[in-house]
């Protein structure tokens, strides 16, 4: 059913949330757009203005790395300032309550981490953009340590200090394969649920178009709270069309 109001939606989201055993949300860019971060595929989004570099292009070219990071630190301002929204802290008030083992994000940002969700509980399909790893022997690098090279350098992009390897923000970029541990671990906690959260997501992009049904196959009720329609809707046992924070608000623990 779709919700007439937020009453009624809140209303029966506590009930669906006070039965379940499981809860496991899948969040997308939805849930971060009040913290000032922005929706890159949203119409208007930096994606429609700028054509992302695709990740066999930053392989390949300096240049491409270059400008890579030139972007990324032009961004910096609105990533190391965001704080957790009110979706975050309602989802790590339930995650205190023991029912949500893990939360599948297509989120880039952090932020349920920064709202206090074990690093290990948080399943992140297109990586993490607050560091960075190099591609080759894997070693991490914070940001702070890849801009005082670029900078000293006139905005060259470095390379590994141990293994000479190309560094990258640990993001999933276009063109670059999904990971697979996150992609089981995301399928793991979809099938071991009794409530399936999809919140802010529009559900287009694989796999996040995948979990949903997948979870309403094993017979798991559904709920999506996104401010525009999904595909799923249909299947959906609650659909809420409305700002997330405010649906999510009366859930946080204070
Ligand atoms: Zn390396």
């Amino acid at each position: 059913m779709i919700a007439p109001d937020l009453e009624t939606a809140i209303q029966h989201l506590r009930e669906l949330i006070g039965t379940a055993a499981v809860v496991v949300p899948f969040t997308g860019a939805g849930i971060s757009t009040e913290c000032g971060i922005p929706d890159f595929r949203s119409p208007g989004g930096i994606w429609t203005k700028m054509r992302p570099i695709e990740f066999g292009d930053f392989l390949a070219s300096q240049e491409m790395r270059d400008e890579s990071w030139r972007r990324r630190f032009a961004m910096e301002g609105q990533f190391s300032g965001a704080k957790p929204g009110r979706g975050h802290r309602a989802l790590v008030s339930l995650y205190r309550t023991g029912k949500i083992p893990g939360v599948i994000t297509q989120n880039i940002d952090n932020l349920h981490q920064a709202s206090g969700i074990a690093s290990d509980h948080v399943v992140e399909l297109h990586g993490n953009t607050t560091y960075a790893t190099c591609l080759d022997c894997a070693k991490r690098y914070e940001l702070s340590w890849v801009r005082e090279r670029f900078t000293a350098s006139g905005g060259r992009s470095p390379d590994c200090a141990d293994c000479g390897g190309t560094i990258k923000t640990a993001t999933v970029s276009f063109g670059q394969a999904m990971p697979e541990a996150a992609m089981r671990r995301a399928q793991a906690l979809t099938d071991s649920c009794d409530l399936f959260l999809a919140i802010g997501s529009s559900l287009v992009v694989w796999p996040a178009a995948g979990l949903p049904l997948a979870a309403k196959r094993n017979g798991t009720r559904l709920v999506i709270i996104n401010r525009d329609a999904t595909e799923f809707d249909d299947i959906a046992d609650l659909v809420v069309h409305d700002d997330i924070g405010g649906v999510l608000a009366p859930f946080i623990a204070h």
